[in-house]
């Protein structure tokens, strides 16, 4: 169903139903014939794909009786978009009302973040009601001082307080699963085949970023069973984490610090599947790769991505050109390759790799009149 055919309750209704969308010109620049589509998930109420695990898991935990409502404290280790999504499922909660005049008591909300990430995803939090604890970056996972080990440190001493973990919940994956993987599926299977825009009639490769590991392992999950079995799932990884595999793919730029937030880790979490018969190639990426993606989209494609969408578009890309498969499926019309986009720029307005994209311009050749037509008296 259409998420615009009715009243929603609230904003969770507005969470997911996100577009499938042809690349084209990016496609046609790169000299791919085959279709090269994206799900652009900052179209999402919370503006990112993380706001399905947070509305799955905070759903879930409320129907195994785990929140209750005036008390539970919800702790969460982020790079940001979870907490985004989980700040505003418990702000919702907050504001409904239970009879006319009363409002219900929710849940408060607690944010770990490792000082990376950016800004705007503080301030987003703090709007919707949550404290946010800045964590040192180059902490390692299992440190005390880091986002994880601060959060269980909270956690530990907090009354009611609860980590619905997304580095473990099966909701993670499975959100994707029952939600992203479907609607890609639908779109794909629903748009006929025509002689201008031809179309196999199914998900041919679908290429996804990793940080968790949620995304990418339910996509998996969702088009292998019910779809295609055949389909190429292709992980995208920065340079510096070591979620690819096999493991020799990360070894030249072990512990290289990355400025890409949202994908990547120094340790393998619980529900991300490395098995190659559900992930069966991964593409390691660079941030000056990742910005040039992040450009392109925006000048060619009008699409507002943040930095990971760079990261799994370049990743695709690289796939397309240097693998032999790859290759192959790039030159066949009608091939169906599904790029996940997971955020949007209001995340990295202040970054200053946003900024170079923005103010630092190629000269056009409007200055000039517009210097003219100023210029007159
Ligand atoms: N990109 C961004 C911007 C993200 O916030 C995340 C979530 N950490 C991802 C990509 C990766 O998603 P997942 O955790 O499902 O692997």
């Amino acid at each position: 169903m259409s998420r615009t055919s009715h009243i929603l309750d609230n904003a969770l209704g507005a969470v997911g139903n996100t577009p499938l969308i042809r690349l084209d010109k990016v496609a046609q620049l790169h000299g791919l014939k085959c279709n090269l589509l994206g799900k652009v998930e900052y179209m999402s109420a919370g503006g990112s794909v993380k706001d399905r695990i947070a509305k799955a898991m905070v759903e879930a935990a409320e129907r195994e009786g785990k929140l209750i409502p005036g008390k539970s404290v919800v702790i969460e280790p982020t790079s940001g978009n979870t907490g985004i999504g989980l700040a505003m499922a418990c702000a919702i909660k907050v504001c409904s009302r239970t009879s006319l005049n009363t409002l219900a008591k929710g849940y408060s909300v607690i944010i770990t973040l490792p000082n990376k990430m950016s800004l705007e995803k503080e301030a987003a939090l703090r709007a919707l009601g949550a404290e946010v604890v800045r964590t040192p970056t180059e902490a390692a996972w299992d440190a005390p001082e880091s986002h994880i080990g601060v959060a269980k440190k909270l956690q530990r001493e907090i009354p009611y307080g609860i980590i619905l973990d997304q580095y473990r919940n099966v909701n993670n994956p499975l959100a994707h699963e029952l939600t992203t993987g479907p609607e890609i599926i639908e779109a794909v299977v629903s748009t006929p085949s025509t002689s201008s825009k031809p179309s196999s009639g199914k998900v041919d490769v679908l290429v996804a970023g990793a940080g968790t590991g949620g995304t990418v392992t339910g996509l998996s999950r969702a088009v292998k069973k019910t779809h295609n079995k055949d389909c190429i799932i292709v992980g995208v990884d920065p340079n510096g984490s070591i979620l690819a595999y096999p493991d020799s793919l990360n070894a030249s730029h072990e512990g290289e610090q990355y400025i890409v937030e949202g994908i990547g880790y120094d340790f393998i979490p619980d529900v991300l599947s490395r098995d190659p018969a559900d992930i069966g190639s991964w593409v390691k990426t660079s941030d000056a790769e990742a910005f040039a993606a992040v450009k392109s989209l925006m000048r060619h494609e009008g699409l507002l991505v943040g930095g990971s969408s760079g990261s799994a578009l370049s990743g695709a890309l690289r796939w397309l050109e240097q693998e032999p498969e790859g290759r192959r499926i790039s030159q066949t019309p009608g091939a169906n390759v599904v790029v996940l986009l997971p955020d949007g720029i209001r995340n990295y307005m202040s970054k200053p790799w946003f900024l170079k994209i923005a103010m630092e311009a190629e000269p056009s050749p409007l200055a000039g009149v517009i210097a003219g037509v100023l210029a007159k008296k």
